[in-house]
């Protein structure tokens, strides 16, 4: 009823367009009017909203366990809105279990380690509020590392030490310690942190539409806050530095500081419709 109610209200045209593969955790690359104000809904309320660009175009997440029907909505300055339906084809996640990690890294902390919990996670929440006006995704996305086996996908549920956790949110590549880390996109460092406690040696990359790339557990740090990068620029070395078991790299994308997507549909983004 909510949803036929919303689709009625159609005032601009025929809602959003968007090209991608409607999965969930997947990125759209969508049009609109510009500077509309555009909105994600599905049955049990908003998801997200925020505003088209000057030029009416958008990036859209979705989320790990996005709905099967959510509602696009853009609207104009005068609230005269265009709605659009998207059926959203649910993702198969697998099982991760992760066994043998130390004991303090996974569920108790001294003190000290408490108050390096609280600064790392002070450190991310500014950085993640951090969004800049950058366009960086619209050359697309490329690999953060070359011919890399995929160790972890996105929205795996892990389990470690025989603990049920929160589901793995990023695309890990097992590659040895010293690897250079590639920015898969032009964009801002928005953190460069070498010693945040669980992700270690800490990069985050705003490629603009509010994508934030994420690589953890580096060796090395080759750039700084605030510093632009090109497509392909290095920003460090891989490594185990943080909550790892081994080297590899941790790649994860967050968008609009609301939740994270999955680094894959980056890759598969066509964004030639944007440009
Ligand atoms: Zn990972």
């Amino acid at each position: 009823m909510l949803l036929a109610l919303v689709l009625l209200a159609s005032g601009v045209g025929s809602g959003p367009q968007c090209t991608g593969v409607y999965e969930q955790g997947a990125l759209l690359a969508c049009r609109t009017i510009p500077l509309a104000s555009v909105s994600l809904s599905d049955e049990t309320g908003l998801a997200a909203s925020f505003k088209a660009d000057a030029q009416g175009r958008f990036v859209l997440g979705l989320s790990r366990d996005a709905a099967p029907k959510m509602v696009l909505k853009a609207c104009n300055a005068k609230w005269k809105c265009a709605s659009r339906l998207l059926v959203i084809t649910p993702h198969d996640y697998e099982i991760e279990r992760i066994d043998g990690l130390p004991p303090g890294k996974v569920s108790t902390f001294s003190k000290t380690q408490l108050a390096h919990i609280r600064k790392s996670s002070a450190r991310k929440k500014k950085a993640f509020a951090t969004l800049g006006d950058v366009n960086g995704y619209l050359e697309g996305f490329a690999k953060p590392v070359q011919k890399a086996r995929i160790s972890g996908h996105f929205g795996a549920q892990r389990i470690l030490n025989g603990k049920p956790k929160r589901p793995h949110m990023g695309m890990d590549f097992a590659v040895p310690k010293g690897t250079p880390i590639k920015a898969p996109a032009a964009g801002v460092v928005t953190l460069a942190d070498d010693d945040l406690y669980f992700e270690g040696g800490t990069v985050f990359v705003d490629h603009g539409q509010g994508l934030v790339s994420v690589f953890m557990h580096m060796s090395k740090i080759d750039v700084e806050d605030g510093q632009q990068i090109n497509k392909g620029e290095v920003l460090g070395q891989v490594g185990a530095t943080g909550r790892a078991t081994g080297p590899h790299l941790h790649w994860s994308l967050k968008w609009k500081n609301r939740y994270y997507v999955n680094p894959e549909s980056a890759l598969a983004l066509d964004t030639t419709s944007l440009r």
